[in-house]
C-alpha cells in the first residue's frame, strides 16, 4: 500500500514477467483489470520460468485454433456421443470441460488445477459459464473465449455426480461399458471431496497409459472443488515437466491465477473504488480473514480471542495502551506539538495500519475497531499508530452464484491479496485463493477444537502460499508405500498446516 499509483514497485511490468502475451491489451478498455492489476500488487520475487512463458503462447494459438465453432472444434464435437476405434486418429483437438461446484474460493481452485491439467495434456480448457463466471472474469485469452457454447449438450453433464456410469470410476470398475478396442466419446471426471477411491484412481493414470487410453478420449467433462495441483506433481509422468514450467513450486497458484483470473470491468469497479477510499492511504494494509464454518465449535468470543491473540503475538497489530490514563496522558505536550506544527505546516502523520476485514458476520469489525477508538495503539520506539478498521460487507451467509453476492466475494479475495500481511481461516479456499493469489504467507488461525476452547497456538504460519488440496487420493493405489508422510518424498509436497488430511506444493 501507499502512496500514488507511481510509487509502486512493479508499475511497468505491464505483461507479468512474460505471463500475459504482448497482443493482451489489444482488447482496449474492454478488461481494465488485465492493465492495470500490475500497479496494485507488490513486486514478489518470482518471476514466471521461460519455460512457462512459451508453454502459455503455445496454448493460446491451442486454444485459438480450437475455440468453439472452428472446423477443428465441430469434428471434436462429432465424437461426444460416439465410442470409436482406438485405431482412429486420435482428433486434433481435445478438451477438458469444466463446471463449477461450491463457493468462489472453490470454483477457482479447481479451475486452476483443470487449467494446469490442459497444459500438461495438450487439450483446451472450456468453461461451462451456465452461472455467473463471465460476470466475474474477464476471457483470459484475448480474441477467443473459453465459454462453452450455450449449444453444447451439456444438460445431461448436469446430473452428472457421483457413479455416473460415464464417470472415470465406473467405466474402470464396469470393463463392459466401453467394449475393447474402443474409446469413449467422452469421460466424466469426479474430483470433488467425496469421490470414492475409483475416481480418485485417476490421479494414478492422469498422463492417459492407463486401462481407459485417457489421452486419446477427447471430452473430459470435469466437476471438482479441489485444488489437485499437488496430485499432479506427485505423478511420475508429469513430474518432470512440471519442474521446468515451475522452478519455484510455491508459486504454482499464483502464477496462473494472474494469468487466468481478471475482474471483469464491474468487479475492478469495486475492487479499485474500495482501495482508493479506504485502504491506499495507509503505510501498511493487514488482511483478516475470518471464516467460521460452524458457529458452535467456534463461538464468537473464542474466534475474537483468537484473533486478537494471534495478531497481537505475531505482531501484526499494534498493542492497545489500556493504562493510559489522564494521569499520563501528555495533553499539554501534545497540544503545544499539535499546534505547533499545524502552525508550521508540517505536522508530522503519524504511521496508519489499515485493517482490512473480511467476514460474512459484522461483530467482529465492531469489536477490533472499539478496541483501538478506546485505546491508543502503541507504534514501536514509543510512538504512537493509528488504526483504521474496514470490512467490505457482511452478507451474513453463504449465497453461492448470486451475481453481486459473488463479485463482493471476488473483489473481497482480491483486496486481501493486496495486503502487506495476511491473516486466514484455516481450512478455507476463500483464503486460501487470497493468499495465493498474493503470494503470501499467511498466519492460519487454527480451528477451534470445540466446547467453548481456543486452539493453541492461535495461529500458524504456513509453510508456503499455495492452496491445500484437502482430499488427495491414496496414493497407495497409485503403488507408493502406506504410510502417507511417504508421499510427500518430494520435498515440495508436504502435509498441510491447517489439516494433516491435505497436501501443499511448498
Ligand atoms: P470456503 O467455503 O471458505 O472454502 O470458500 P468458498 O469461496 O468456496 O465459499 C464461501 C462463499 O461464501 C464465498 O464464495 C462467498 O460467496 C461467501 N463468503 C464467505 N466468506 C465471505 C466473506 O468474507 N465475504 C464475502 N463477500 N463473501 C464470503
Amino acid at each position: 500500500a501507499g502512496g500514488d499509483l507511481g510509487t509502486f514497485s512493479a508499475a511497468g511490468d505491464w505483461l507479468l514477467g512474460g505471463l500475459l502475451a504482448a497482443d493482451t491489451f489489444n482488447d482496449g478498455k474492454s478488461c481494465l483489470s488485465r492493465r492495470e492489476a500490475v500497479l496494485y500488487r507488490k513486486a514478489l520475487p518470482w518471476k514466471p520460468s521461460s519455460y512457462l512463458v512459451k508453454s502459455l503462447r503455445r496454448y493460446e494459438a491451442r486454444h485459438r485454433h480450437c475455440a468453439p465453432y472452428t472446423e477443428s472444434y465441430n469434428k471434436t464435437l462429432s465424437l461426444l456421443q460416439n465410442l470409436t476405434e482406438m485405431s482412429a486418429q486420435t482428433p486434433e483437438c481435445k478438451y477438458v470441460v469444466w463446471t463449477p461446484r461450491d463457493g468462489l474460493g472453490n470454483r477457482m481452485l479447481s479451475l486452476v488445477s483443470a487449467f494446469l491439467y490442459t497444459l500438461l495434456t495438450g487439450r483446451v480448457l472450456l468453461i461451462d459459464s451456465s452461472k455467473d463466471m463471465a460476470d466475474l472474469f474477464c476471457e483470459p485469452i484475448p480474441g477467443s473465449t473459453w465459454l462453452l457454447p450455450p449449444d453444447f449438450p451439456l444438460g445431461r453433464f448436469h446430473t452428472f455426480d457421483r457413479n455416473h456410469p460415464q464417470s472415470y470410476g465406473m467405466l474402470t470398475k464396469n470393463k463392459s461399458a466401453v467394449p475393447g478396442g474402443r474409446i469413449p466419446g467422452v469421460v466424466y471426471l469426479y474430483l470433488a471431496h467425496n469421490y470414492d477411491d475409483d475416481d480418485k484412481a485417476f490421479f494414478c493414470e492422469c498422463a492417459g497409459e492407463g486401462s481407459l487410453s485417457l489421452q486419446k478420449i477427447p471430452w473430459m467433462v470435469m466437476k471438482s472443488n479441489q485444488y489437485f495441483v499437488p496430485a499432479l506433481f506427485l505423478n511420475p509422468a508429469f513430474e518432470g515437466e512440471l519442474r521446468r514450467l515451475f522452478p519455484e513450486k510455491e508459486a504454482v497458484f499464483h502464477h496462473l491465477a494472474r494469468y487466468l483470473f481478471h475482474p471483469t470491468n464491474a468487479v475492478w469497479g469495486l475492487i479499485t473504488r474500495y482501495y482508493w477510499a479506504y485502504l491506499a492511504k495507509a503505510d501498511e494494509q493487514i488482511g483478516i480473514q475470518i471464516r467460521v464454518f460452524n458457529k458452535k465449535t467456534s463461538p464468537f468470543e473464542v474466534v475474537l480471542n483468537q484473533i486478537v491473540n494471534c495478531t497481537l503475538s505475531k505482531k501484526l497489530l499494534p498493542e492497545v495502551m489500556k493504562k493510559h490514563n489522564e494521569k499520563n496522558y501528555n495533553l499539554r505536550g501534545k497540544l503545544a506539538a499539535a499546534a505547533g506544527s499545524v502552525e508550521g505546516g508540517d505536522r508530522k502523520r503519524r504511521p496508519l495500519k489499515a485493517v482490512l476485514l473480511t467476514s460474512l458476520s459484522s461483530g467482529y469489525l465492531e469489536k477490533i475497531k472499539d478496541m483501538y477508538w478506546e485505546h491508543p495503539a502503541a507504534a514501536g520506539g514509543g510512538g504512537e499508530v493509528d488504526v483504521s478498521v474496514h470490512q467490505p460487507s457482511h452478507e451474513e451467509w453463504q449465497q453461492t452464484e448470486r451475481g453481486q453476492h459473488d463479485m463482493k466475494a471476488l473483489a473481497e479475495m482480491y483486496l486481501l491479496s493486496l495486503s502487506d500481511a495476511l491473516v486466514t481461516s484455516g481450512w478455507s479456499t476463500f483464503g486460501y485463493v487470497a493468499q495465493a493469489m498474493g503470494g503470501l504467507r499467511p498466519w492460519i488461525l487454527l480451528t477451534p477444537p470445540g466446547k467453548g476452547r481456543e486452539p493453541e497456538p492461535a495461529c500458524v504460519r504456513a509453510l508456503s502460499p499455495e492452496p491445500c488440496f484437502h482430499y488427495p487420493p491414496n496414493f497407495q493405489q497409485c503403488g507408493q508405500g502406506k504410510d502417507k508422510r511417504t508421499w510427500v518424498a518430494p520435498n515440495y509436497v508436504k502435509l498441510c498446516e491447517d489439516t494433516l488430511t491435505g497436501l501443499k506444493l511448498v
